[in-house]
């Protein structure tokens, strides 16, 4: 086999041409972050070298003091930050530096507007990692050599960071990574101790390898003296300290170096426990969804630590796919060293902390929920992904339906904000149920003919628009011993809210229909398997209901549109006996207009719920026909 050695020149993949572009020329307000994110990535790869040591102690070589170095040159004009950790091969640095490798990132290109300050916002949120070395740098250049590469098989990576860069083997001593900055005009200013130091206190402190530097000397000691090195961060992981020596800042700090997010974290909660178990955890709630949040290979998952030394990112084993948006480390002083993801998956230490963190993770939203504000924002984001929570975690089922909002007749908005405490608060003597429909969109929901009678009753319903509302609500079944009812299903029994005087009324007027619901059943005998006169109506006249153990509407249409074979299942027409065209249709002679009106009346009641029709030219021809009868 032929090792790469020569120098060579390669174009950066063009997602990767593309978020440099836009992150120079969108993060300028924000420069000093470039130091945050190659000191995040210089302790990743300390954090690496440690990992891998534990099989090979070797590759320490003669070097065994973690560090990362930062030091400039005034004249030259440069920034160096220089590591001792794992470094990077030459395929390494150019799958590592050349693309990006992230999932999600076509999902995050296209969502891009080209408007600077949006795309700003964006890219925080994307994470950008070590190309924000060229907002402050005209060329980058890195000397890199992996733990357990020869001298001579080290790397120079060097780029302007425009449309390609070189890479060559050359020789380096020390093991791992160097990048050298060359600071654009206008940036000079970088290129100084104390501006260097603050920078570093302000976003790095809680880095837990030390960071040196040269100590700063003054006038004639300068030349007296040997260099000498400090340690400017406080150097201790930051989770291992106590809750009230840390800063709100510095937790905020944290979270972005282990997120690679921009923005501030929505919450936090920091434990020590000790006794049957014993770890440490710190646990972030973000104020923002990742790109990849609805992607399976999603990054997820917590940093996992043993005994302080980081053994993965993204263990997944500690928190239910539901609560995948928290962000966090977790170190345990149960685990072994060696544990792997196989091992993880079986050890039931790990059960127990994933039933203790996932516990965390929920009184963190419900004390978030205290704040309805915040507790909006948190919703938005990720609302969705917890109404998950029900159907992975039934144990603790009633916790996670007390965090969840939906949208109602209460406010009639499209905003998802009552809880189910509040609705059960207003609900009326003698309600029994928790009633809701589902629809495709809030409109539908809202406009949809099965809640007539609750909006005459003054019964509130509650309105899921959302994928996993059917979904959720399968799962949901109850919630402090009321029962939910889907207002489209079965038949409709308001228990106590109905006086006996209209359960009578209804029942004489079913009897005076007998005929007409005979005469329809016999027009609808394909499309229904029965045909009903209703209780749910006062302003249309008909809808459909599907059978009380059928699949929902909403249910049936996402499943087909997505190509799944759905159980044949028909539904039930009611008609509603007051409205003038049921009563027309009573006294309709004619069979086959009777035939044509009945199908339109089902047609009709199929689009108010948001259906598609199965022969929408047929509904066409027919309603052309009775409209033409208008004008004889
Ligand atoms: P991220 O850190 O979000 O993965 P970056 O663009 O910052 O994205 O870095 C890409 C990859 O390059 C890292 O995941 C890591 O594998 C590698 N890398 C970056 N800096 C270093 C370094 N100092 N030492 C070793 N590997 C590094």
């Amino acid at each position: 086999m032929t090792v790469a050695t020569a120098k060579e020149t390669r174009g950066f993949a063009t997602e990767a041409k593309q978020l440099l572009h836009l992150m120079i020329h969108s993060l300028y307000s924000n420069k000093e972050i470039f130091m945050r994110e190659l000191v995040s990535n210089a302790s990743d790869a300390a954090d690496k070298l440690r990992f891998e040591a534990l099989e090979n102690a070797s590759l320490y070589e003669d070097d065994p003091n973690l560090r990362i170095r930062v030091s400039f040159d005034k004249d030259a004009n440069t920034i160096t930050i220089d590591d001792n950790g794992i470094g990077m091969s030459r395929e390494e640095v150019i799958e590592n530096l050349g693309t990006i490798a992230k999932s999600g990132t076509a999902q995050f290109m296209s969502k891009l507007s080209g408007d600077q300050k949006k795309d700003a916002q964006l890219i925080g949120q994307f994470g950008v990692g070590f190309y924000s070395a060229f907002i402050v740098a005209d060329k980058v250049e890195v000397f890199t050599r992996r733990a357990d590469a020869a001298i001579d098989q080290a790397v120079h990576w060097t780029s302007t960071g425009e449309a390609d860069y070189t890479i060559e083997n050359v020789e380096k001593s020390g093991r791992g990574t160097q990048v050298v900055l060359h600071l654009k005009k206008g940036e000079e200013d970088f290129a100084d101790g104390w501006r260097l130091r603050s920078i570093i206190k302000k976003y790095s402190d809680h880095i837990s390898l030390p960071i040196v530097m040269e100590k700063q000397s003054f006038g004639d000691e300068a030349e007296a003296q040997e260099s000498e090195d400090e340690t400017i961060n406080k150097a201790t992981a930051l989770w291992t300290r106590s809750r009230s020596d840390i800063t709100d800042e510095e937790y905020k700090e944290f979270y972005k170096h282990i997120s690679h997010d921009f923005a501030d974290p929505l919450s936090w909660s920091h434990n020590r426990v000790e006794g049957k178990l014993d770890y440490t955890c710190l646990l972030y709630l973000p104020a923002r969804a990742p790109f990849d949040l609805y992607n399976r290979e999603g990054a997820r998952g917590l940093k996992l630590y043993v005994q302080r030394t980081f053994i993965m990112d993204q263990a997944e084993q500690f928190l239910p796919l539901y609560l995948r948006f928290i962000k966090g480390v977790v170190d345990s002083n149960d685990l072994s060293l060696n544990v792997s993801r196989e091992i993880l998956q079986k050890d039931p230490n790990v059960d127990n902390m994933k039933s203790a963190l996932t516990k965390r993770v929920l009184d963190m939203l419900t004390k978030l929920a205290g704040d309805q504000e915040q507790y909006a924002k948190f919703w938005k984001e990720f609302g969705q992904v917890l109404k998950e929570g029900p159907a992975e975690d039934y144990a603790n089922k009633e916790k996670i339906a007390k965090l969840l909002r939906f949208s109602s007749t209460h406010t009639n908005s499209p905003e998802q904000d009552q809880s189910l405490d509040q609705y059960i608060e207003r609900m009326k003597e003698g309600q029994e149920k928790i009633y809701y429909v589902v629809a495709e969109n809030f409109n539908t929901a809202k406009n949809s003919p099965h809640l007539e009678v609750f909006r005459k009753k003054g019964i509130e319903v509650l309105l899921l628009t959302d994928r996993v509302d059917d979904w959720l609500m399968g799962h949901l079944v109850d919630y402090r011993e009321k029962s939910f009812q889907d207002v489209s299903k079965g038949e409709l029994d308001l228990g106590a809210i109905e006086t006996e005087e209209e359960k009578q009324s209804q029942k004489e007027t079913e009897k005076q229909f007998e005929n007409m619901v005979g005469r329809m059943k016999g027009a609808l005998t394909e499309e229904v398997e029965d045909v009903r006169i209703t209780h749910r109506l006062t302003d249309s006249p008909a809808c459909l209901v599907v059978g009380e153990h059928d699949m929902g509407a909403q249910m049936r249409r996402l499943l087909e549109s997505a190509g799944q074979k759905v159980p044949d299942a028909k539904p039930i027409i009611e008609i509603n006996p007051e409205h003038p065209l049921v009563v027309k249709l009573d006294q309709e002679q004619d069979e086959d207009r009777f035939n044509d009106l009945a199908k339109v009346l089902f047609d009709q009641a199929s689009l108010a719920e948001g259906g598609h029709l199965k022969d929408p030219a047929a509904y066409v021809q027919r309603l052309n026909k009775l409209l033409l009868d208008l004008f004889v």
